[in-house]
């Protein structure tokens, strides 16, 4: 539903009360004239990975494919410490933000130099921005046959081990949380299937969910045929990764009948538009995802397969991306609209994070709320359908957010947060890393 002349009522970080017209008589601490903007509920984003916020643009990675991309990559990736990845995540939660993302999935999977989740925690302190974050893993290197180098991969024991420890000391399971823990074993071609099986009953004692990257480019299709004589799909399902407990990132390379199977099962999916274009990966079969019933989200991806982290334009992508007509499922009239876009990145991505409480402007949600302000330049001339606007006239930034009724950005910038000095930490970060 669409109202105008809109008001909504905020109680302790939670929506009271929605409707059109004056607001009922009674007293409120602040009132906030959004007259002359678009409110929308905080859009999610359902995967990415921080860190490669200091990765990106790296020349010899600009224009290869998955498998090549991430072998000039792991061995910069393995000097990373503390601080980077502590840096990293404030970065790009930053540029999530200013985006138009209230809530926001991290997928960490290799923690090199004594790195932990605790930095990814502390990197996020007093943003008030709700954060899932995995503990995801790496087991399966070079010489055992994996894609990553030895150096970034760890223990089955230790992973295991140190996922319990993580959501002990941050998962929050209770509505309205702002810190979650995902498990998260990184892929098929870089953990063994042990680890799979083994992390799958962890997350399912301790009642967490469960996450990982499938079915992204034809290399891994081949691997996983060659390695385990299955296809992607068919391996995590022989595997017990099917359900409303797990959500696959890509998942662009997927038979009809798979589709059918994970939607039976409830598993959702991340769409990473911008990634799949960038890696030339290939195109999801979106539609046909949520014709079947499958949740999807939209997903920014790591910084350095986008090599952006805006949310609001992943939205605009996802709706361009599949209007292409060459995806398995869509037809011709049927294209993509701007308002399924922005479903999936607002309810859709709530469900695939198996969220109840957000996405949603209504009585029993949270108040995580972006405005735009209709005055901007881009939207000039749009003034007939604002809600369409707000993805066809890519915006870039909102204007204002709110997460629990609390103020992430006001008036387009980031509540208590230096970015200039934030940005040249960054920086500094960055440059020793890759030099
Ligand atoms: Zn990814």
């Amino acid at each position: 539903d669409e109202l105008s002349d809109a008001y909504v009522l905020v109680k302790d970080g939670w929506i009271e009360e929605v409707g059109s017209g004056e607001p009922p008589d009674g007293d409120v601490d602040e009132s906030v004239d959004m007259s002359g903007h678009v409110v929308l509920p905080g859009l999610v984003n359902t995967h990415h990975h921080l860190y490669q916020t200091l990765t990106r643009a790296v020349p010899g990675a600009q224009d290869s494919g998955l498998f090549d991309w991430l072998t000039t990559l792991y061995p910069i990736w393995a000097r990373m410490t503390p601080d980077h990845v502590r840096v990293a995540t404030r970065v790009g939660l930053a540029e999530l933000a200013l985006s138009g993302c209230t809530t926001a999935f991290d997928h960490q999977y290799l923690w090199p130099n004594g790195s932990r989740i605790d930095d990814q925690f502390e990197g996020a302190a007093g943003l008030p921005m709700r954060f899932h974050v995995s503990r995801g893993s790496m087991s399966l290197g070079r010489s055992d046959g994996g894609l990553p180098p030895d150096s970034v991969v760890e223990s089955e024991d230790a992973i295991l081990s140190d996922s319990e420890r993580a959501v002990a000391s941050f998962h929050d399971p209770d509505r309205g949380a702002t810190r979650r823990v995902v498990l998260a074993p990184c892929s098929p071609f870089s953990v063994t299937t042990e680890l799979m099986t083994r992390t799958a009953d962890l997350a399912r004692d301790l009642d967490v969910t469960l996450h990982t990257h499938l079915a992204e480019t034809w290399d891994e299709e081949e691997f996983c045929l060659e390695k385990f004589g299955k296809r992607p799909v068919e391996y995590m399902e022989s595997v017990g990764w099917m359900g409303e407990d797990v959500w696959y990132a890509h998942a662009v390379h997927v038979a009809e009948d798979e589709i059918d199977r994970m939607a039976a099962s409830g598993t959702g999916v991340a769409h990473c538009p911008t990634s799949n274009m960038r890696l030339a990966s290939g195109l999801a079969p979106v539609s046909r995802y949520r014709d079947a019933g499958v949740r999807v989200g939209l997903g920014v991806d790591g910084s350095a397969s986008n090599d952006s982290s805006s949310m609001i334009g992943e939205t605009r992508q996802a709706m361009l991306l599949n209007r292409l007509g060459v995806a398995p499922g869509v037809g011709e009239g049927e294209q993509m609209s701007a308002r399924a876009a922005l479903e999936m990145a607002t309810v859709g991505g709530a469900a695939v994070l198996g969220r109840d409480d957000i996405g949603v402007i209504a009585p029993g949600f949270a108040a995580d709320l972006i405005a735009f302000d209709l005055e901007r330049l881009e939207f000039a001339g749009s003034l007939h359908d604002p809600v369409a606007a707000v993805v066809l006239c890519d915006p870039v930034r909102v204007d204002h957010s709110w997460v629990g009724g609390v103020p992430l950005v006001q008036s387009g910038v980031l509540v208590d947060v230096d970015l200039p000095q934030l940005v040249s930490e960054h920086n500094r970060l960055s440059l020793e890393l890759i030099n």
